[in-house]
């Protein structure tokens, strides 16, 4: 039974083995930000992923991804109705219409599943 003010949760094998091989691999870097313990890389990623989720949720409506190339995301802005480019300047995304290094349309790149995970091995930095 987990201690009071916690529960647990039962998951497949192969998911806590895939977790637990990235937390095994990535513990130098974690317990940097603060991640001392493999409970607590799970709580970590799920509550990124959550964020993340609340984030897409309020831009998505709004901004769809057009399209992604090794220096640019492309996006459509509804509520706007143009085209806009987020380019990767200096390792960091900087949002061509706004001129911003933080805007709402980075907001939603960083949202982008597929695109953070892209932006992340390559070292691209929030701002
Ligand atoms: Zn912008």
């Amino acid at each position: 039974m987990p201690k009071p003010g916690f529960k647990s949760i039962t998951v497949a094998e192969q998911v806590y083995d895939k977790f637990h091989e990235i937390y095994s691999e990535n513990r130098i870097a974690l317990a940097m930000k603060g991640v001392n313990s493999f409970a607590g890389y799970v709580t970590y990623k799920m509550e990124e992923m959550m964020e993340k989720d609340r984030v897409f949720a309020k831009y998505a409506p709004r901004m769809e991804r057009v399209s992604m190339d090794d220096d640019r995301v492309i996006l459509k802005d509804n509520a706007q109705d143009r085209i806009i480019e987020v380019s990767i300047e200096e390792g960091e995304p900087y949002c061509q219409f706004c001129e911003k290094w933080d805007c709402p349309h980075i907001g939603f790149v960083w949202s982008i599943p597929d695109v953070y995970e892209a932006l992340d091995a390559r070292g691209v930095k929030k701002h």
